[in-house]
């Protein structure tokens, strides 16, 4: 009989690989697909184009009736390229993208029609967005939201549609997506950032933070992962026992790339090209069918939404290669997971990358200041970073089974580490000129030599300096950066407008220059902010005690790690930056929490099913083929039959124990998952979840996975690990 199982592997084992044909060189066809700088020129009035480029430059409002002649020039330009339809790209709360397509195609009443695509249609939209999460903003506020365009993110083509790249709010202007936040931070940082810049260099009239994400993912036959309904409803396998060969041989890593992959990979990249995504960086992960893509970095905005879409193409593009691509932090036990690092800098209008020291003094003084205040940002709001990446699937690494850890530390590194030092034994108050001279020859100067060899590399800290920018390593490979990086640069933000209000004080009341002041502040900064730094190993226990003991959180799972994003400290933080209200930011910790429980429900629920209808019926029909054969040496051998039959008699019992422990525990599962549903308040019902629903998962799957390994292979009907892993 052959099991959906069989057949998938039959139908994977007949494939190979689709062949993808390069279009010509990869620089002609980038951004084919984008309307950027040079389209505009060619396709906008010069007052139209002016106009966007100032919106670009400066946020200013674009006017309405300059609009209408953006919206022709755009509606053009995607007309020449067999574009059908537009739509309002956003970034709702659900972590996804979401667009609704509407037809150029208008008729006039003739009995002819027209292509029409208005500045009205551009600028702003109202998708009937009703079921998308708004953490019950819109029933206190406004019932309807509207999304605007973000011109700072260029219009795209995807297929026959022009892709608008847009904010959704609601009619009272509260943020309803990912980007909002995300836009008002990275424009606090910009204003912060460039008032200490200026310390330096006057020229600096805006700072952009730049984001270089490295995107980890798995790739699976898609008749494979549409034989698990674990796979196909959850993004990762609920049960599944550990194969005889995992990662152990470390013979995947960096090796060559399997055809089926390559060929998808290179596909990806074309369209990567034509969407004006610089991917650059592709190669093998650790685990069996793990791989990893990056591109070159880019404006923080740009490369979020870059992120969000290439979650979107890989989907697309693997349908192609009938491969499915798993994002899940942890589509399999046992085997690593998957994360995407979040490289960030900041970099000047004037071409300088604030976290890359320069040629001299003063420059190399500029880097350590952002440097420094960068690691007291951290230090200070380690817990809300550790939120920003808290969710029910990166909850199975951070904290769990793998690294990075659930505690947030930074790595800078020896030979910076002794710098910091140094810096630490600043006189205070004013410096006299022998030390000024000394600190600028041997402390400061020297840093460009020392980071030009620096090979320290730490990969189990969760935040890393690596040479010219930090590496946020904890944030989850399927989360949208937006999180993430509005926490981040929001902190870095708060930090360098603190930094900037004590130079002046020191400099006005105290009377120092202008360096003094500065070297004095950062000596308070390094020796308040020196608990978070870290350059052991990250997966330690000795870690986590030490950890403990420095006062560090160590938030293991999702509604814990929340808690931080609606603490007095954080509503503060964004009240100031004028990031989030308090609406805004309670909003999104019941959208999350909500989350949180909805995803351990739909998990519990297909565990339950998966347990209940395909393993248990499956055992009861290996333990009839068991209990005929030992019928049958009844027959034989009359009493003595025990003596032959011994092993099968002792796989049957062992059997039923463990059917009678899954199926007692799936009652216990259910039992709990009514409790908790009735829970009415958001928090608690998150944390019964978490607390009481999901640690069945573990005991029931364990039993499953027993039951696995004693069960005829041709029997079993879920696709197994090997099988999973690797086939290709
Ligand atoms: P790895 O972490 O694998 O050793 P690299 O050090 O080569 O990799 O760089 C990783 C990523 O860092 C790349 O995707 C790159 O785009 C990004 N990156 C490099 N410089 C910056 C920067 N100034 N700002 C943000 N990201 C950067
Ligand atoms: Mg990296």
């Amino acid at each position: 009989m052959p099991t959906l199982r069989f057949q998938a592997l039959k139908e994977t084992l007949g494939r190979s690989a689709v062949k993808v044909d390069e279009p010509g060189r990869r620089s002609e066809i980038y951004s084919q697909n984008v309307f950027n700088e040079s389209m505009m020129r060619q396709f906008l009035t010069k007052e139209a184009y002016e106009n966007v480029r100032e919106a670009i430059q400066t946020g200013k409002k674009i006017d309405r009736s300059v609009a209408d002649h953006i919206s022709t020039g755009m509606k053009e330009w995607a007309i020449s390229k067999g574009v059908t339809h537009y739509t309002h790209w956003f970034q709702p709360l659900t972590g996804a993208t979401a667009e609704k397509h509407d037809s150029f195609f208008e008729p006039i009443g003739d009995g002819t029609a027209i292509e029409k695509f208005g500045g009205g249609q551009l600028v702003q939209q109202e998708p009937d967005a009703s079921s998308f999460p708004s953490g019950g903003i819109r029933n206190t506020f406004e019932a309807r939201g509207y999304t605007a365009w973000d011109p700072t993110s260029p219009a795209f083509i995807w297929g026959t549609t022009l892709c608008i790249p847009t904010v959704f709010v609601s009619y009272t202007g509260e943020a309803l997506d990912n980007k909002t936040p995300l836009l008002r931070a990275l424009q606090a940082v910009d204003h912060a950032a460039t008032d200490v810049c200026k310390y330096f260099d006057k020229n600096v009239k805006k700072v952009n933070s730049t984001l270089g994400w490295e995107q980890e993912y798995f790739l699976i036959d898609s008749a494979l992962a549409a034989s698990r309904p674990d796979i196909t409803l959850t993004g990762r396998t609920l049960l599944g026992h550990s194969p005889a060969k995992g990662q152990q041989l470390d013979d995947h890593y960096f090796g060559s790339i399997p055809s089926r992959a390559i060929s998808f990979m290179m596909d990806l990249e074309i369209e990567c090209m034509k969407l004006g995504i610089p991917v650059k960086t592709r190669h093998n992960e650790v685990a069996p069918n793990q791989f990893e893509l990056a591109p070159i970095f880019e404006e923080a905005n740009l490369a979020v939404d870059h992120n969000s879409l290439i979650m979107d193409v890989m989907k697309k593009v693997g349908e192609r290669h009938h491969l499915t691509v798993l994002m899940h932090e942890k589509p399999f036990a046992g085997i690593n997971g998957s994360g995407k690092h979040n490289n960030w800098s900041l970099a000047t209008d004037t071409g300088v990358n604030l976290l890359s020291p320069g040629s001299t003094p003063m420059k190399n003084l500029q880097f350590l200041t952002f440097f420094i205040n960068t690691i007291k940002a951290v230090y200070d709001y380690e817990e809300l970073l550790r939120a920003s990446i808290a969710s029910a699937s990166n909850d199975h690494r951070l904290g769990a089974n793998e690294a990075p850890p659930a505690i947030i530390s930074v790595f800078i590194g020896s030979q910076l580490t002794k710098v910091l030092d140094e810096l630490e034994k600043v006189t205070d108050g004013k410096l006299s000129p022998q030390e000024k001279t000394d600190l600028k020859l041997n402390v400061v100067g020297k840093i460009p030599e020392i980071l030009r060899d620096n090979t320290d590399r730490n990969r189990t800290s969760s935040f890393a300096f690596t040479g010219n920018k930090f590496e946020f390593r904890a944030v989850g490979s399927i989360a949208n950066c937006a999180g993430a990086m509005t926490v981040l640069n929001s902190i870095v933000a708060k930090q360098l407008r603190d930094f900037k209000k004590e130079v002046d004080k020191l400099v006005k009341n105290k009377k120092m220059k202008k360096d003094d002041a500065i070297f004095n502040v950062l000596r308070e900064y390094i020796k308040k902010s020196k608990k978070i730094r870290f350059e052991g190993d990250g997966y330690s226990e000795a870690w986590e005690k030490e950890a403990a003991k420095r006062g560090l959180s160590n938030n293991k799972n999702t509604p814990t790690a929340l808690k931080a994003q609606v603490s007095k400290k954080t509503i503060d933080l964004y009240k100031e930056l004028e990031v989030m209200n308090k609406t805004e930011i309670e909003a999104r910790h019941e959208i999350e929490l909500e989350e949180y429980a909805m995803r351990i429900q739909i998990e519990g629920r297909v565990l339950g099913d998966i347990a209940r209808n395909h393993v248990i019926p499956t055992a009861i029909r290996y333990q009839n083929l068991l209990i005929e054969n030992v019928r049958g040496l009844k027959e034989i051998y009359g009493e003595d039959f025990a003596r032959h039959g011994k092993e099968q008699l002792e796989i049957l019992e062992s059997i039923s124990s463990h059917i009678a422990i899954i199926n007692s525990k799936i009652n216990a599962m259910i039992e709990a998952r009514k409790v908790a549903n009735k829970i009415e308040e958001v928090e608690e019902r998150a944390f019964a979840y978490c607390d009481d629903v999901k640690p069945y998962f573990d005991e029931i799957r364990y039993h499953c996975d027993k039951l696995e390994l004693l069960i005829d292979d041709e029997l079993w009907p879920l696709t197994k690990y090997r099988e999973l892993l690797f086939t290709r």
